[in-house]
């Protein structure tokens, strides 16, 4: 089957990367209200620059969800 990928290896290392962000980004819950955050969206020109905006409850949740990137990386 001659079938051409859309993206590049790297872009689709990426995108991959990005979609397991926001998975295990919208598991965190806020340490304060017990809530998951509404919607959560990664960018990122790369693997080494990744961000994400986060539409929840307060700043707690946002701090939360940066700590679990942290032991993330240190399991990866
Ligand atoms: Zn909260």
């Amino acid at each position: 089957m001659a079938y051409r990928n859309r993206y590049s290896d790297a872009e689709l290392a990426l995108e991959t990367l990005k979609l397991e962000l926001e998975r295990h980004l919208r598991k965190v819950v806020c340490p304060v209200h017990g809530e998951h955050p509404k919607r959560v969206t990664v960018y990122g020109t790369s693997v080494y620059d990744m961000s994400f905006k986060v539409d929840g409850c307060c700043d707690e949740l946002a701090d939360a969800m940066l700590e679990s990137i942290g032991q993330a990386n240190s399991i990866v």
